[in-house]
């Protein structure tokens, strides 16, 4: 029987090894060459635009197979990887030349979404995290990496929702579980377009010891230990540059969910979905690919620590007094290079000459940057300047052993300078003197021969010859030169001695290039033992790096240095900016306005016809609350500001993608989390909330949503509508305020002021806009009858007549003195309650 293609022992240890990572791509490395085989090859052809072939194709069954050379592949694993793939990648793992039978192959690495080493520049303002999710007992438990950086955190979090907000906000990759999740928390984590991945076995490793020294949650500790089990089975090496994981709560920090963050638009535009046009991209001035990170990690968590903002204040305010210091500083930043991944690749093992001479220029900046830093007039600088470790070891060392011209590759040579090692110096001075030996004797045999064209020349294959052409062939001394090589117009030769000089020249080579790879190893061995320190160094850079950066756009934007505080929660904001649309719009075209909201005013209710500007307005607060809290200055005169706890929004009207649910259900659902986790120290930002159902309905919900706030909740509330009817809450809520956004018309045409005003605005203005749209006088006069006819009967919904607080339960129960009182899970039934009796009541029979 003729043996199969699959029986051969090549096909059989593939099959062996794809038996154990049946989720991924296994790239199978065959000579200088990654091969895929069977339905990786059919997928991965397609996937990689690659041609597919078969292997053995004359065989009874030729397998498909498609290869990548192995110096490209990077290449194509980033696109696997970009599309939600796992590429396992195998290699030779013995010299084939020594090999008796079948090369040993084996896995190397697997590489993940969540575990993808390989940054490029579009990344590397971005953390690429992997997060472990557990349950323990009722909470959850997160464990998440960074394992370029080394950055380890974990948290707990009571429930299911939180985790999913989470995971969104760090923009998790790929999410590693144990059994403990539901099946339906599984479906929910893939819904979101994240890899979930299962872990196998639990491994009690150093590393697991090393990042657990200071966790304490037992269902913390059990995320870690699923981390970093599947961090070590699928990287197959040591990862001592993993760093001890930090601890945190939600609630140490501004607390903002996925949707409040994204109708902020902090990180991603609403309409673009680019970075363009986002508060990020308005206050990334950093110089580092470090200070991007970290600004991005500051912004999805502001502080609520008075005290670490005044600081971060503090510096902010003398970096833009001492233009001079801040501009050498900024030289200085924009010469460093990734030191976190810089140290994660020398840790890894994949760092090469060219990242040893990066670190170090990076780290010859640091004297310039300590220096300045110890003579400015702040203390926190000055004690920043202090701590920087000038790595003055690592400075040395790499600059004596690794030479600034080194290649990408480290096994050819050409690495380690001169002087820094004996044995190598000698072997290359064998080398040159084996150079100038070869020199010396062609110009003795051109003497001794007579042939004036006789050359010395090296291949790979005959090694070195002497060449000499045809017409002086006859001259050769056949005695003692021996024919090699005939070309068309020459002839080579060799002598004995020449072969002897080849020996010494090619051994001095090998051993040349041998030892300086063993002596990178060493330099780059010794530089990983300092990781730590290089960790440390790349965190207080980029923390410099973000502070220097809000001195740029705080100075640029003419921004105030907001007073923050934690006794009173007045709002005085004279005008304010919206710092993006100010940007993009001509300069001076942004009509600044101010929001005063002291203690006798907890809610404004703004009025307003569309496009006047009522969410840029809401928008506006809620992005000075968050620079504010991240210790940058605001786009404003003056700013007095308390600390908020947590931002709620309602804004826009799209619908929620990542849950599919409507407008409607997602806007109740948003007032109801505001509603029942909003405190007094909150900001709520509601948007033409209830909008999404039919007019009496919203105005009815919209109105029992004011009066909650108002009475029981205490939260500063902007609250935007179009239902004029409400703006006659006023009339009963003490602390609401009505305020409008004008505008005017001139020459026929409606001008937008964008200048909040006091009071309700004009309630017929829609049919004033559709006057001046051009529809017939007949069409707007029937409007405006039918208009004072709809507000007889309607007026009854809000003035005394009707007067809710009386008929509706939502408001005995809310009497509880203490809004933290009413528990969390009476109140959807409160608002279900609610929503019934108001559809069961026929309103238009009310009077
Ligand atoms: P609304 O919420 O009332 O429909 P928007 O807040 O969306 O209105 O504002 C509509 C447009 O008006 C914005 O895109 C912006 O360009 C402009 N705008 C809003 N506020 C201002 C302002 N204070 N100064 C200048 N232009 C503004």
């Amino acid at each position: 029987m003729p043996q199969t293609t699959k029986d051969t022992p090549m096909m059989q240890q593939y099959l062996a090894i794809k038996k154990d990572y049946q989720d991924a791509f296994l790239f199978y490395r065959i000579g200088d060459f990654y091969e895929l085989f069977n339905d990786d090859a059919i997928k991965g052809s397609q996937l990689l635009e690659l041609t597919l072939t078969a292997r053995n194709k004359s065989a009874q069954d030729p397998i498909p197979m498609c290869g990548v050379p192995h110096h490209a592949a990077q290449n194509y694993i980033d696109i696997l990887i970009e599309k939600g793939y796992k590429v396992a990648i195998c290699e030779q793992v013995e010299d084939p030349k020594l090999a008796k039978g079948m090369v040993k192959r084996e896995v190397i690495q697997l590489i993940t979404p969540g575990t993808m080493m390989d940054q490029n520049a579009s990344t590397a303002k971005q953390n690429n995290y992997l997060t472990a999710v557990t349950k323990y007992q009722t909470i959850f438990a997160l464990a998440y990496s960074d394992l370029t950086t080394g950055e380890v955190r974990t948290t707990t979090l009571k429930t299911f929702e939180e985790v999913v907000n989470e995971l969104l906000n760090l923009n998790t990759k790929e999410v590693v579980v144990d059994d403990q999740l539901s099946s339906e928390a599984h479906q929910r984590i893939e819904a979101l377009g994240i890899m979930l991945s299962q872990n196998k076995k639990l491994s009690d490793s150093s590393e697991f010891h090393f990042v657990a020294q200071k966790t304490t949650h037992p269902g913390e500790l059990a995320a870690l230990k699923i981390l970093i089990s599947y961090l070590l089975s699928t990287q197959k090496r040591s990862l001592s540059h993993l760093q001890q994981a930090e601890s945190y709560e939600i609630n140490q920090y501004l607390r903002m969910n996925h949707s409040a963050k994204a109708n902020l638009e902090l990180f991603e535009s609403l309409r673009t979905a680019k970075r363009e046009g986002t508060l990020l991209w308005l206050l990334d001035r950093t110089k580092t690919a470090m200070g991007g990170r970290l600004l991005k990690q500051w912004l999805n968590r502001p502080l609520l620590n008075e005290q670490q903002l005044n600081q971060r204040q503090e510096v902010v305010a003398i970096l833009i007094d001492h233009y001079f210091e801040r501009a050498t500083l900024q030289q200085a930043l924009q010469k460093v290079y990734d030191l976190e991944r810089l140290a994660g690749r020398i840790a890894f093992g994949s760092a090469n000459g060219r990242d040893l001479i990066q670190l170090l220029n990076s780290i010859s900046q640091i004297p310039t940057i300590k220096s300045v830093l110890e003579e400015l007039p702040e203390p926190t600088l000055q004690k920043m300047g202090q701590d920087l470790d000038e790595l003055a070891d690592v400075r040395e060392l790499i600059g004596a052993a690794i030479d600034e011209e080194t290649p990408v590759s480290i096994t050819d040579g050409n690495v380690i300078k001169p002087g820094f090692n004996q044995q190598l110096d000698q072997y290359r001075s064998a080398m040159t003197d084996g150079q100038s030996w070869l020199a010396e004797m062609a110009a003795e045999e051109r003497k001794k021969t007579g042939i004036s064209t006789l050359k010395v020349g090296y291949n790979r294959v005959f090694g070195y010859y002497i060449e000499v052409t045809n017409a002086n062939k006859k001259l050769v001394p056949t005695d003692r030169y021996q024919r090699k090589q005939t070309l068309t117009n020459a002839e080579r030769y060799i002598t004995p001695e020449l072969k002897d000089r080849e020996a010494l020249i090619l051994q001095a080579r090998e051993k040349s290039t041998e030892l300086e790879y063993q002596l990178f190893v060493e330099v780059r061995d010794q530089v990983k033992a300092q990781t730590g320190r290089i960790q440390d160094l790349a965190k207080q850079i980029a923390t410099l790096d973000v502070l220097q950066g809000f001195a740029v756009v705080s100075e640029a934007g003419h921004y105030v240095r907001p007073q923050l505080s934690t006794q009173s929660q007045d709002i005085e904001v004279i005008n304010g900016r919206h710092p993006v649309v100010e940007k993009v719009l001509p300069a001076n075209a942004y009509i600044p306005n101010s929001v005063i909201m002291k203690a006798d005013t907890n809610i404004l209710l703004i009025t307003g016809p569309n496009m006047s500007g009522k969410s840029t307005y809401m928008r506006q607060l809620g992005l000075i609350v968050v620079m504010a809290q991240i210790g940058c200055f605001v786009p404003a005169e003056k700013a007095t500001l308390p600390i908020f706890d947590q931002i709620f929004t309602r804004i826009g009207a799209a619908d929620d993608l990542i849950s599919g649910e409507s407008t409607f259900m997602v806007e109740m659902k948003e007032a109801n989390d505001a509603l029942l986790h909003g405190t007094r120290h909150s900001l709520l930002l509601f948007d033409e909330l209830g909008r999404g159902t039919a007019t009496y309905d919203g105005i009815a919900l919209a109105d029992a949503i004011i009066e909650y706030i108002h009475d029981h909740l205490g939260a500063k509330t902007l609250f935007s509508t179009h239902y004029h009817e409400l703006t006659q809450l006023a009339d009963r809520l003490k602390q609401l305020k009505n305020v409008h956004v004008g505008a005017t018309e001139e020459n026929g045409k409606l001008i937008f002021l964008h200048q909040l005003l006091p009071g309700p605005a004009d309630k017929s203005y829609g049919i004033h806009v559709a006057k001046l749209a051009g529809l017939p006088n007949q069409v707007t006069q029937h409007a405006a009858q039918v208009l004072n006819v709809l507000e007889a009967d309607s007026n009854g919904l809000v003035n005394e007549t009707l007067p809710l607080t009386e008929q509706l339960p939502l408001f005995q129960i809310a009497e509880s003195p203490e809004p933290e009182a009413a528990t969390p899970n009476q109140l959807p039934e409160q608002v279900q309650s609610l929503i019934d009796q108001v559809k069961g009541t026929n309103l238009m029979k009310l009077t």
